[in-house]
């Protein structure tokens, strides 16, 4: 019998869910035991839920494809079948999802969820692991405010701003304060969900708005920055961010076009390299299971990093860096690069959970 814990994906159908049950099907610490989706395909296999819209790889993984899908929306099904759950879930409002998270969490089961309802509650962390693994300590306050014994909700952050994060946080812990940055995204139509974006909206085309996307953007790294204080996460204040985020027609891929002003301490280009390629953040001291031996990649190529090239550096968990170079408006320019439903969602959902089991949250 297997001694790996066992887990619930909820949204298990969906584009999100489904990279969580690719990517665990060979797992060191969790086993996925039970999956969850729409009352649409609740009491089907969930191979004839996603036979004909599967996205990653050959085959459904074995031990989940004759698993019974069930109602997302009845926690108590899952009792007894898994000890914590991954939420990919998409309902018609943030509303719906966050009853639905706590109601989970109420029933004693941690949620690491990808959906954004609970990233603006303030004792719920919002954690990329190598940034800001600290904010982990808020969940004792999360369960004393709502009489929760063992369960809690952790978030991760919108996928497009991983692509920048690690390398701008390595900077920053490295003194150089970050007073303004400008960024430009090019998301990959994966971002969107299944079915996502028509193609006759997408092929030969370029879509400048992404609905939600640019205020996300500009608010989600103040408060991975911010500090706990008196049970809550306090943004981080100092740094102004703009933000265009367009939509392109790459399959799985964030790129982003990064401009950085520095406060008075300036780095050289030959620094901030070095800082880069020194980075190496919690989860690679803890060598946790799923973190990217390095969690920053510098490229050297004058046209990378690229999707196609760059976006499966180490297992999708590695942020690319390319084109570092001055610039003539703020201080520095660069290109980040990083693959969105892994390292932007479902492998950033598992590192998540990993570093939540390491300190001893997730039992
Ligand atoms: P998706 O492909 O549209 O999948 C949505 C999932 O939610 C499906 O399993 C669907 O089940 C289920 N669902 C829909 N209506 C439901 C209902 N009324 N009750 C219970 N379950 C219901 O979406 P996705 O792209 O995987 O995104 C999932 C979540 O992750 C979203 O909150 C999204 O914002 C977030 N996210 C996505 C990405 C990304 O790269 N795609 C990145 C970061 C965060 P059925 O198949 O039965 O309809």
């Amino acid at each position: 019998m297997s001694n790996r814990i066992p887990v619930g994906i909820l949204g298990a159908t969906g584009a999100v869910g489904q990279n969580y049950i690719y990517l665990l099907q060979n797992h060191p610490w969790f086993e996925v035991t039970y999956v969850a989706a729409s009352p649409r395909s609740a009491g089907k296999l969930y191979h004839e839920c996603v036979d004909s819209k599967w996205l990653h790889g050959a085959n459904i993984p074995e031990g989940v494809k004759n698993l019974i899908v069930q109602d997302a929306n009845d926690p108590s099904k899952a009792i007894g079948k898994c000890r914590f759950v991954f939420s990919a879930l998409e309902l018609d409002s943030k509303d719906e999802i966050k009853a639905l998270e706590n109601a989970y969490a109420g029933l004693g089961f941690p949620v690491i969820s990808n959906a954004s309802a609970h990233r603006w509650t303030d004792n719920v962390p919002m954690m990329i692991p190598e940034i800001n693994p600290d904010h982990a300590d808020v969940i004792r306050a999360q369960q004393k405010a709502n009489g929760w014994d063992k369960g809690f909700i952790a978030v991760k952050p919108n996928c497009s701003i991983q692509s920048y994060m690690i390398p701008v946080f390595a900077l920053i812990k490295a003194g150089y304060e970050v007073k303004r940055m400008i960024v430009s995204t090019m998301q990959a139509v994966s971002g969107a969900g299944y079915p996502g974006v028509p193609s006759l909206d997408m092929i030969d085309n370029v879509v400048p708005f992404i609905g939600g996307e640019e205020e996300k953007t500009e608010k989600e790294p103040l408060k991975i920055f911010g500090k706990i204080v008196d049970g809550k996460i306090v943004n981080a204040s100092g740094l102004k961010i703009s933000a265009h985020c367009n939509r392109v027609p790459v399959i799985h891929g964030h790129t982003a076009c990064v401009s950085l002003e520095f406060g008075d301490k300036k780095p050289t280009l030959a620094e901030i390299e070095k800082i880069w390629t020194e980075f190496r953040g919690v989860p690679q001291e803890m060598d946790l299971p799923f973190a990217p031996a390095k969690a920053i990649v510098v490229r050297h190529e004058p046209n990378r990093p690229q999707p196609r090239r760059d976006r499966d550096e180490d297992k999708g968990m590695t942020v690319s860096v390319g084109r570092l170079r001055e610039c003539p408006v703020f201080d520095v320019r660069f290109v980040g690069l990083s693959h969105n439903t892994v390292r932007g969602a479902a492998g950033g959902g598992i590192l998540n959970a990993e570093l939540l089991k390491a300190k001893g949250f997730i039992v």
